[in-house]
């Protein structure tokens, strides 16, 4: 996963070590010695990652990074300061938005274990938004702003006393519900308590195999699959914990360090966690809405008839025949006419509940037009699917669909076409024949009176 990487200093020779040790590790990189030019780099050429040094002329490291961040078309683009080991400087970047701090003299080791860290994360940030424009620009998104439930953080450590003593700190620092478990439970915790945003786990990296173990087991479990995790580390064991970034952990901090600065670091998670988790929520959605018929629920043609393509080959496999039914309403238009369109409306919803309930978990059962449903019933008999066929005929012309505006009942009736592939292959049929064939079937049910099954004739 090679990145292209925007370098932002005003001297030099740092420039270019900073390239050399970058280019070591194939990145596409290419260099600014400007605020301004960050900016116009930024949005003319989208880096995957932006290194900022604090010498940047007036603006300096930490108002680039804020220029960034309060652009919405830049946000996404993760920033990296490079600056003096001092707590002033470091909190100073983080607190501009920064997501992670590189003290002088970079090390390459971990220069490049978090920038592989920070593209991981911008790169699948990057493919849930490509997915989710896509979905946009096919009309699938409706605009609604989620419900936004507390960030939930959760500690664990081996001395609970300390995390405790951490959590009373971050509590002033961050709106969070901060929950403190022991390292060993903390699979448990997991589990069973609710989404968790953000895992810090504090490590002695004494054993530097079960660190790595727990944090495969958090990427592992669903429940935790897309939580943040930061890995505290001793001061001594960095280079422990730069192996744990690349096993899945999105950020290590130094325990001595100032609360302050893990608050900084778990505001930044949590706000990616959130964007990344909205994208996700959207894209979901808009993946139902593709495949859904809003007004009753069921599939759509869209859906349907790939569906249909893959029962057929299914069938072919395992030669259990599967029935395909075309279902029309009848006199429909009369309806809306007589009672009005919501009316109309009512109706449709009833007669697909009906049809829905009358059939097995494994039918489909998808409207394909105004007043159309395909039914398809795989590993079918032919009787079975003629009793099928009858039994939701009765059902939806026993009793009214509904009541009109004055409350008198409307019944309606349907016709059913129904077209049965017993041997795939033998009978020719590709799927929109058999289709043609139960469409030839709903045409003579209409044409012999209406509210009634007719079976279709296969060409063999
Ligand atoms: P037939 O028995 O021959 O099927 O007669 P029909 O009246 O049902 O058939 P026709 O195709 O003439 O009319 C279908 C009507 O369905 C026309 C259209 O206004 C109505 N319709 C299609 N979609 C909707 C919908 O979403 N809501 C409502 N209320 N009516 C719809
Ligand atoms: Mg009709
Ligand atoms: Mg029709």
């Amino acid at each position: 996963m090679p990145g292209r990487i925007l370098i932002a200093d005003s001297v030099p020779t740092s420039r270019i070590t900073m390239k050399v040790m970058l280019n070591a590790a194939c990145y596409d990189v290419f260099m600014t010695s400007s605020a301004d030019d960050v900016l116009h780099n930024a949005a003319t050429k989208r880096p995957d990652l932006i290194i900022v040094d604090t010498d940047l002329g007036d603006t300096g490291a930490a108002g680039v990074c804020h220029l960034l961040k309060a652009d919405p078309t830049l946000t996404h683009i993760p920033v990296a300061v490079v600056g003096p080991d001092d707590n002033e400087h470091r909190l100073a970047a983080l607190r501009a938005g920064a997501e992670a701090y590189f003290a002088k003299p970079v090390d390459s080791i971990e220069l490049r274990a978090r920038v592989r860290a920070l593209l991981r994360v911008a790169a699948t940030a990057d493919e849930l938004t490509r997915r989710e424009q896509t979905a946009r620009e096919m009309g699938f998104i409706e605009t609604q702003t989620p419900y936004e439930p507390q960030a939930r953080v959760i500690l664990a450590a081996n001395k609970v006393d300390d995390a405790v003593k951490l959590r009373g700190t971050l509590r002033g620092l961050i709106h969070a519900d901060i929950e403190v478990v022991r390292r060993d439970l903390l699979l448990h915790a997991m589990r069973t308590s609710q989404e968790t945003d953000v895992i810090v786990i504090s490590s002695e990296f004494d054993n530097p195999n079960e660190d790595m173990r727990l944090l495969s087991d958090i990427r592992g479990y669903s429940e935790t699959r897309h939580a943040a995790i930061v890995a505290l580390h001793p001061d001594g064991k960095k280079p422990d914990a730069l192996v744990a970034l690349d096993l899945g952990a999105n950020d290590i901090m130094a325990q001595c360090r100032d609360p302050e600065e893990l608050a900084l670091r778990l505001r930044s998670l949590i706000r990616r966690k959130r964007e990344a988790d909205r994208l996700r929520d959207t894209i979901d959605r808009s993946l139902r809405m593709a495949s859904i018929d809003p007004l009753t629920g069921l599939y759509n043609r869209r859906y349907a008839l790939p569906y249909l393509e893959r029962l057929a080959s299914e069938a072919i496999e395992t030669k259990a025949p599967f029935a395909v039914m075309i279902v029309d309403i009848d006199k429909f238009k009369s309806v809306n006419d007589r009672y009005g369109h919501s009316v109309g409306d009512a109706v449709l919803v009833e007669v697909a509940r009906r049809l829905r309930d009358k059939l097995r978990p494994q039918d489909l059962v998808a409207r394909i037009g105004g007043e159309e449903f395909l039914i398809a019933l795989p590993a079918t008999t032919l009787g079975s699917a003629q009793r099928t066929a009858e039994r939701i005929r009765r059902e939806v012309c026993a009793t009214p669909a509904t009541l009109s505006d004055k409350g008198q009942p409307v019944t309606v009736s349907i016709s059913i076409g129904l077209a049965m592939c017993t041997d795939m292959p033998h009978c020719g049929a590709s799927v929109s024949t058999l289709i043609d064939i139960a469409d030839m079937a709903l045409y003579t049910s209409k044409a012999e009176g209406r509210n009634q099954v007719t079976l279709g004739k296969t060409a063999a």
